[in-house]
């Protein structure tokens, strides 16, 4: 059988966005392989959240295109057309990739184990004990047993996230997306949300992560993405580009953020 490399799992082809005039994301290029763990790092208004959001089709790009699995996202191409895809087909797309947001954005009127399986209950049409079931065991690996009946309110920040990133699990994704999901957090309750993350890493998953915590893009990140003004600046193994940047916009931005 010969060798046929398969397509990245995430794939970004001069990926442009504009909010009205505002030009967010100005030709970006990425490939992410599978099991990879992508970590974006830059000045606050780069367009990091923006590149996820589009990933995960919250946005709509205004050029270029995005493939996961080499699945064209959210068109389809007809003799070089494009066209937009329905919305259960883009709704069918976008479950392949599960979003962690900065803030959690849990339902308050559900418990922690309600907002797990609420996703595969009513969008996967999975049988309730199943779900229930599964969300026990995934509240479990977040390290939140036990805590499936208490309201959000009832949990720590750190804990609602990581209800958070259970919720999104629970959906099976083959990437998870997770936007600066420690920065609304005290700062004694970040260590326990990026273990999840970085156990989650070590499990195989694919992700991408935009984070402020250089520290934890050294530890977990394969590769590491510098953004500047709607593009990578510089992209590499985390250890070079923090120990030895090559852009003069990386290192003014490091020489910031290192103190
Ligand atoms: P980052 O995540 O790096 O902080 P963002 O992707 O959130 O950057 O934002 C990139 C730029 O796009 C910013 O200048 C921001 O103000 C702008 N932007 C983001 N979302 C919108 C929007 N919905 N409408 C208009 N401008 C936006």
């Amino acid at each position: 059988m010969p060798d046929i490399p398969s397509a990245p799992a995430v794939e970004l082809r001069d990926v442009h966005k504009f909010y009205n005039e505002f030009h967010a994301l100005r030709g970006v290029s990425l490939s992410i392989a599978k099991g990879e763990v992508c970590v974006a790092i830059g000045p606050s208004g780069s367009g990091k959240s923006t590149l996820l959001r589009c990933i995960n089709q919250l946005e709509i790009i205004t050029a270029g295109r995005i493939f996961l699995e080499g699945e064209l996202q959210g068109y389809r191409e007809i003799d070089g057309r494009f066209h937009p895809l329905p919305q259960s087909q883009v709704a069918r797309q976008r479950r392949r990739t599960g979003m962690v947001f900065q803030r959690f954005n849990l339902f308050p009127h559900m418990t922690a184990l309600e907002n797990v399986v609420e996703g595969p209950i009513h969008v996967r049409g999975i049988p309730k004990a199943q779900a229930r079931e599964r969300a026990v065991a995934l509240l479990d690996r977040v390290g939140l047993r036990g805590l499936g009946a208490r309201y959000p309110n009832q949990l720590s920040g750190g804990q609602q996230q990581r209800v958070a990133i259970a919720r999104a699990l629970a959906m099976e994704p083959e990437v998870m997306l997770f936007d600066e999901p420690t920065s609304a957090l005290d700062p004694e309750l970040v260590g326990e949300v990026l273990d999840v993350i970085k156990d989650l890493a070590e499990s195989g998953m694919t992700m991408m992560l935009v984070t402020h915590e250089i520290g934890f893009a050294r530890e977990v990140a394969d590769d590491l993405v510098f953004m500047d003004c709607g593009l990578i600046v510089e992209q590499g193994r985390p250890q070079d580009i923090l120990s030895n940047p090559q852009e003069a916009r990386t290192r003014a931005f490091l020489s910031k953020v290192l103190v």
